[in-house]
């Protein structure tokens, strides 16, 4: 049997105990969302001040270059490329990560002309295969992505394969992809391999160059807490850089904007993959909150994160019984920071979880997702999580009809 006293020890023993005061937490929230919107960093808060104050209200346009907004895409994408295993000059932060998928995808397909396919899997989150087979639509030429189940993406690699597309933990199970197998595998078959690092970027070691992959986008809004909508991320090797040029041909990715030629010159490099006027509000916020997360050891962010996910797991079976049923991997390394479960009536019960302060997700149709951001969540949180959800299952509070009437965002 496990208790709160464990939960207090371990989080005594925390060598990252220390970063939980670098965030804003309402008190007495336990915040297991963060693999949705990122806390708020104390620092971003503070940024956010100045640069509207300072660089916009009394500097205006003169800030593009006094306060070198014009290589902000560029200066953030240095620091996610420390999180990621890029090098500097590989990464920008641009664009949502939706929009940062169409170009890079678009970029891989431009690669392997004469292949039809992309490869994904069913569960992907649905942007990711929307923005697919947009582009499909778009170009026209036979085009298709077909989806498998995970078990399948290995064998379904054949000769007309131009892309795997993939998300490298599951929004919704937290099963974590093996990359570098998977990317070996695409490579093995003339594909390129795209990853998308929502749910794992600022999480644990991510190494893109090691694994051998060849594209990949992120958000900057979860784990690194740009804010809401804070922009996105795309990574490209250098060794991919020049062979090819987005479609999204806006002014920003032009080698010199402010020449305003009449013809389209990409920019040498990663920044030919911006588009249009970068956000600076929001890129300066989550400028601030990457220099908090790269402060982090992130092997160190790694195993609290596989310690704090078992110890809820075990938690909430002691406490909750069969209730409710675990579909991430009991295995550590096999799962992302978060843990799901699932039940019949998971939207309710969500409602009620959040009614006493522990906010995690509801994921559609039946799963209760919970996200441990390491660097402000700790072992208390995941045992007054688990005793709360074990109050609302024995007590039935989730049977409340008005619990069942669903928000817009869920
Ligand atoms: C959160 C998430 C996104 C978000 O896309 P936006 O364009 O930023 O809204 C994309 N892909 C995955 C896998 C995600 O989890």
């Amino acid at each position: 049997m496990i208790s709160r006293a464990d939960a207090a020890a371990l989080d005594a023993a925390d060598p990252l105990a220390s970063f939980r005061d670098r965030f804003v937490l309402p008190e007495g929230l336990v915040y297991l969302d963060g693999n949705s919107l990122g806390a708020l960093p104390k620092g971003a808060a503070e940024r956010m001040v100045e640069v509207v104050s300072r660089e916009w209200g009394a500097g205006l346009i003169r800030s593009w270059n006094d306060a070198g907004w014009i290589d902000l895409p560029r200066r953030v994408g240095d620091k996610i490329a420390r999180l990621v295993g890029g090098e500097p000059g590989e990464v920008v932060c641009t664009d949502s990560t939706s929009v940062n998928l169409w170009k890079v995808l678009a970029a891989a397909l431009s690669l392997r002309p004469e292949r039809r396919t992309v490869l994904s899997e069913e569960g992907n989150f649905p942007t990711d295969l929307y923005v697919a087979e947009g582009l499909a639509r778009l170009l026209g030429q036979g085009h298709r992505l077909r989806l498998v189940p995970k078990g399948e993406l290995l064998t379904s690699l054949d000769a007309d394969v131009a892309a795997l597309l993939l998300t490298h933990v599951d929004y919704r199970t937290g099963v974590r992809h093996d990359m570098e197998r998977l990317t070996r595998a695409a490579h093995e078959a003339g594909a390129i391999a795209i990853w998308d690092l929502a749910h794992s970027a600022g999480a644990m070691p991510v190494d893109l160059r090691a694994a051998g992959a060849d594209l990949a986008v992120g958000c900057g809004y979860k784990y690194l807490c740009g804010g809401p909508g804070a922009p996105a991320f795309l990574w490209v090797p250098k060794r991919l850089q020049d062979s090819f040029v987005q479609p999204l041909s806006g002014w920003l990715g032009h080698a010199e904007p402010f020449a305003f030629e009449r013809v389209y010159r990409p920019a040498e490099g990663v920044g030919r993959f911006l588009c249009g006027t970068p956000p600076i509000l929001s890129m300066s916020s989550l400028d601030a909150a990457l220099d908090v997360i790269l402060e982090a050891d992130l092997a160190i962010v790694r195993a609290k994160s596989e310690a704090l996910t078992s110890f809820f797991i075990e938690a909430v079976e002691q406490e909750c019984g069969d209730a409710v049923r675990l579909v991430s991997p009991r295995v550590p390394s096999l799962r992302g920071s978060q843990v799901s479960f699932t039940h019949p009536d998971a939207y309710a019960v969500m409602r009620a979880l959040i009614e006493r302060s522990v906010v995690g997700d509801f994921r559609a149709p039946d799963v209760l997702r919970f996200g441990f951001a390491p660097l402000y969540v700790g072992f208390v949180d995941a045992w007054d999580a688990a005793k709360a959800l074990a109050d609302v299952l024995s007590s039935h509070a989730h049977e409340r009809p008005e619990l069942r009437r669903r928000a817009a965002v869920t």
